[in-house]
């Protein structure tokens, strides 16, 4: 199966971007002091073909930090570089259902591995990142997310010195990983460059080019480079399916029926096996930190363009 033919897919883009551009519900992130600032009106979307086609609208190339987006990103590049049954192993692939930020979660699971799409399990999968020294593993994060969306990313300096200033949490729940000995590097260098990764800035636009290179089995449908195997990808898609949007993961595959992933920027990327990437960017969030018109653009394609994975027809 494909994507609807070009013209009917930007119609139905535009067409998506004009009825939730004027939602004003949510709020957007201030725990990290630097997010704040961003604009709350801000509204892109882009939808990446695999067959390299690029339908985008409003502030699809307006640059805005990744966050937990960068999740799945990195939990692929650490399965193409130890393997994906070393990499379930280590970090676990079950849903916590619980917020992105719980610590009570790390308490509940008998082998206390958590999943990479929450903090805990993400830190811990940034500290697999191959290298002996943070630089260098920062260095393979910082290449690896750049190959992922075609093009060198950047950090947001301010970003990163906002959260980096306060992110006690996560700097707590790393050591409390590191204490079950679930986290393989040092737990603050860990947590330091996770924060960094957090604060690559990305647009709508490079999220679908990511998550296109996801539904194309690890090729980057733009650049043409193989980024990961496709037999990685198809267990990344897995796990966001089921945790991609934490505790509200199950109503995103109720709704959506696709696996994607958000962050409390307000980025969500959404993957479509074999047909295509969908990013999209707005900062206002509901209350578990999930971009509220990226959900309604995505459950709105999802359906105008018959994605749902669980339809028969
Ligand atoms: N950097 C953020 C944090 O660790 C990412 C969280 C998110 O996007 N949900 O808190």
């Amino acid at each position: 199966g494909h994507l609807p033919p070009p013209e009917r897919v930007k119609a139905l883009v535009d067409e998506a971007y004009g009825r939730y551009r004027s939602i004003d519900e949510g709020a957007v992130a201030d725990y990290i002091p630097a997010l704040a600032k961003v604009p709350r009106d801000l509204f892109g979307v882009c939808l990446v073909g695999v067959d390299g086609s690029v339908h985008e609208v409003g502030d699809a190339g307006y640059p805005f930090s990744i966050q937990s987006v960068s999740k799945p990103f990195v939990f692929a590049l650490v399965c193409q570089a130890i393997g994906a049954e070393e990499a379930r192993r280590k970090l676990g692939v079950n849903a916590t259902g619980l917020p992105f930020n719980s610590v009570i979660a790390l308490e509940l699971n008998q082998d206390r591995t958590m999943n990479p799409m929450v903090n805990a399990g993400a830190i811990a999968a940034t500290s697999l990142a191959p290298g002996e020294i943070a630089d260098e593993k920062w260095r393979f994060i910082q290449d690896g997310l750049s190959r992922f969306a075609g093009r060198r990313l950047e950090v947001d300096e301010q970003i990163y010195q906002s959260e980096a200033a306060t992110n006690l949490r996560n700097r707590g729940i790393a050591k409390l990983l590191e204490g079950y000995g679930r986290m393989y590097f040092d737990a603050l260098e860990a947590t330091d460059i996770y924060t960094r990764q957090c604060a690559l800035k990305v647009t709508a636009k490079d999220l679908a080019v990511m998550g296109a290179t996801l539904a194309d089995g690890g090729v980057n449908p733009v650049t043409e480079e193989r980024v990961v195997d496709a037999s990685i990808c198809k267990r990344v898609l897995a796990v966001l399916a089921t945790a991609g949007l934490y505790e509200l993961s199950g109503d995103w595959l109720y709704e959506i029926g696709l696996p994607g992933k958000s962050g409390v920027s307000g980025g969500i990327v959404t993957v479509i096996p074999g047909k295509g990437g969908l990013g999209t960017f707005a900062p206002a969030l509901d209350e578990a930190g999930n971009s509220i018109k990226g959900q309604r653009v995505s459950k709105y394609l999802s359906e105008r363009m018959g994605l749902n994975l669980f339809a028969s027809k």
